[in-house]
């Protein structure tokens, strides 16, 4: 098993090693030698560094969109989460680069607004200006999926808080689930004016914990009162 392991991962860094541009990120590069399998190709190397670092790519992807700012006239509405780019309902992060109306176009990233470099990078490491084929920044991508789909790292967010519970300092049980300190119906309903991109902090680490069931059916049976008043709510849920 391992023979076959070493003879699949010299090749593959074997075929990385010759693809690698001269200058590459070096965390990146450390990332990928240490892997069970060496991803074969750089533009793989840099996608699978920051899928292993889900709160890196969560705080990065932040501070680019504060480079940004918002477009002048954004505010946040929802849509019908199709053609016009906006989200769906309130769950969807705010993006205000996503909608068609203030997209900046090829070489820009749809989620933070800045420019997009080669290998999806955010810095431009080689000077050869914007990727025009590319509209996401890799780290980006990560965060994107990190706030739509916070559930998928439970394992990562136990380990921060040492497997205590957020809300009553007890142990986690294993069927303990992610949830938003301030759940995303109040960010709509309370915070719907905040900045962009401050906002995005309510679906980022700083608004995450991990409590136990129990506690958590206490706070969504909130959600459910709020959502059967249809105050407030629009188009999607
Ligand atoms: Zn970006």
């Amino acid at each position: 098993m391992s023979e076959w392991r070493d003879a699949i991962n010299r090749k593959a860094l074997a075929r990385l090693t010759k693809a690698l541009p001269p200058l590459f990120p070096r965390a990146a590069l450390t990332h990928a030698l240490a892997r069970r399998f060496a991803p074969p190709m750089p533009r793989l190397a840099i996608d699978s560094y920051w899928r292993a670092h889900p709160l890196r790519a969560d705080r990065l992807a932040r501070a680019l969109a504060a480079r940004s700012g918002a477009p002048d006239g954004w505010t946040w509405r929802l849509g019908d989460g199709k053609a016009d780019g906006l989200g769906a309902n309130f769950r969807t992060p705010p993006a205000p680069y996503r909608e068609s109306r203030f997209a900046r176009g090829p070489g820009f990233c749809c989620v933070c607004g800045q420019p997009v470099y080669r290998l999806g990078w955010h810095v431009d490491l080689w000077n050869r200006g914007a990727n025009r084929n590319a509209v996401w920044h890799s780290a980006c991508v990560v965060a994107w999926d990190f706030w739509r789909g916070p559930a998928d790292h439970a394992g990562l967010l136990k380990r921060l808080q040492r497997r205590r519970c957020a809300a009553t300092g007890g142990r986690l049980w294993k069927t303990a689930e992610v949830d938003h300190r301030v759940p995303l119906f109040r960010v709509w309903r309370e915070h719907r004016d905040t900045a962009w991109p401050s906002l995005l902090a309510f679906w980022g680490a700083p608004n995450l914990q991990v409590i136990n069931r129990d506690v958590h059916a206490g706070k969504c049976a909130e959600e459910a009162r709020f959502r059967s008043t249809g105050v407030d709510l629009m188009v999607g849920d």
